[in-house]
């Protein structure tokens, strides 16, 4: 609801998340830790018109955990200023647009170019490096035979080398 805040005490050593709507406790949860035991982040997912605010201890909290000694993440974690400043969605969208990357660029590392499709599924959009270290497809988990030329790319490799050749005609 509008106007709610939502508690969360991460007890590491003892293995229990325990989250507080208002400061009421809510039933402890502890399956996380049977999947994962560290590299913890604090997430939240919305809908594109909710939001909230995060306080990772910047304020004094309004519902301290009750009963138990706590931490807050910023006691722990180091930002810079610049890494500290999360952008409205509008003005993200904007740097990203402004932020140019090759359409022909491999779709993992966007590095090196989209040179290599897998056989047999025939999905591309990878560099030979990349190719290499998949197993299967990431797009249809296919188990990957051989990485091979595009097409797209082998008939640009043909155009670049008869250009090659009339420059050298050229010269
Ligand atoms: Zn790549
Ligand atoms: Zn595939």
């Amino acid at each position: 609801m509008t106007g709610d805040t939502l508690g969360l005490l991460l007890n590491i050593d003892e293995k229990y998340l325990s989250f507080s709507l208002n400061g009421e406790c809510l039933p402890s949860y502890d399956d996380l830790f049977q999947y994962s035991s560290g590299g913890y982040f604090a997430a939240a997912s919305f809908m594109s018109y909710q939001q909230c605010e995060f306080n990772f201890g910047a304020k004094p909290f309004k519902y301290p955990p009750k009963g138990t000694l706590f931490k807050t993440f910023n006691d722990y974690g180091t930002m810079t200023d610049e890494e500290k400043k999360i952008l409205p969605r509008h003005m993200r969208l904007n740097l990203i647009k402004n932020f140019q990357v090759n359409e022909d660029s491999c779709t993992i590392c966007f590095a090196e170019k989209a040179s290599h499709k897998l056989v047999p599924c025939e999905h591309g959009g990878f560099c030979f490096k990349c190719s290499l270290q998949l197993e299967t497809c990431p797009m249809c988990r296919t188990q990957i035979h051989e990485r091979v030329l595009s097409e797209s790319s082998r008939s640009r490799t043909a155009s670049d080398s008869a250009e090659d050749q009339s420059a050298d005609k050229d010269t």
